[in-house]
């Protein structure tokens, strides 16, 4: 399919998991894709520009650096995330400032230094990678489930702003999805495959997420195909949020 032919996009935190899976759908669907992340190590014909979206200099030289290696900027998958566990007693306020700083301003970052290159664009959408964690008040999640419920509403806000200026903003809500996240999460687990076999039993459909349907999800949000949808969440959470 080559439905983004001649689009030009970014996908923050691409480097691996969802952001990987969705920035290699867009290529293969005929997208140019730049991925900013940490680790900016990405086999072609992906390229990626090392970006931190918690520092805003950052930011603004690798938006620049994109729209001039790409010639313009169509699409922005704002994904980059980090985790948090634990209730609301189980984060002092630096980590609370660290994670909000990461998950939510830093769509805020990437956002405003994009937005004059999407105001160009003939195709102008934003994908924010959210969480059923915003829905679904998930336990041992407080300030992750916070820093979504924050990027769920910042999608519908920037959705209602920039709708008249031809520009889409949705999410996506994945579930439980099978990432190098949640990987690392098992890893420290005593006994990983039995700990992996546990969480696969709660989920409804009796398997995780796989990272390709989320992106999946994020490409049909981020091209034409979706050209009347905005200010929505679109769920890939296998049934979780009807629990
Ligand atoms: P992952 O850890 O596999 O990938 C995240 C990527 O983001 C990494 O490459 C990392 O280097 C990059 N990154 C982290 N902080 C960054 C920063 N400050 N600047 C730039 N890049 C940064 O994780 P994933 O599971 O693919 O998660 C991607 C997104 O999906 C996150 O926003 C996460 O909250 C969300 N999500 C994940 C799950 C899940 O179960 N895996 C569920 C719901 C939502």
């Amino acid at each position: 399919m080559t439905d983004f032919a001649g689009l030009r996009a970014v996908v923050t935190g691409g480097a691996s998991g969802i952001g990987l899976a969705a920035a290699q759908l867009l290529a293969a669907r005929g997208a140019q894709v730049v991925v900013f992340d940490l680790k900016p190590e990405v086999d072609a014909p992906l390229t990626a520009i090392a970006a931190d979206v918690s520092d805003d200099g950052s930011v603004r030289d690798a938006v620049a650096a994109a729209a001039l290696q790409l010639g313009g900027i169509d699409v922005v998958v704002n994904n980059a995330g980090i985790g948090a566990q634990g209730n609301v007693t189980a984060n002092d306020d630096a980590e609370w400032h660290r994670v909000l700083d990461v998950n939510v301003v830093g769509i805020a970052r990437v956002t405003r230094a994009a937005l004059p290159h999407l105001r160009k664009s003939e195709a102008a959408a934003i994908v924010n990678t959210c969480s059923i964690a915003a829905t679904a008040g998930l336990p041992n999640r407080a300030l992750y489930s916070a820093s979504k419920g924050a990027v769920l509403a910042l999608t519908m806000a920037m959705a209602a702003d920039h709708v008249r200026e031809g520009i889409r903003v949705n999410c996506v809500n994945p579930g439980t999805a099978d990432t190098p996240w949640v990987g690392r999460l098992l890893d420290v687990a005593a006994d990983p495959a039995a700990e992996r076999a546990a969480l696969e039993a709660r989920q409804p459909m009796g398997r995780l997420v796989s990272a390709d349907e989320v992106a999946q999800a994020i490409a049909y949000l981020a091209s034409p195909l979706s050209g009347s949808t905005t200010g929505t969440a679109l769920a890939v959470d296998g049934g979780m949020q009807n629990l």
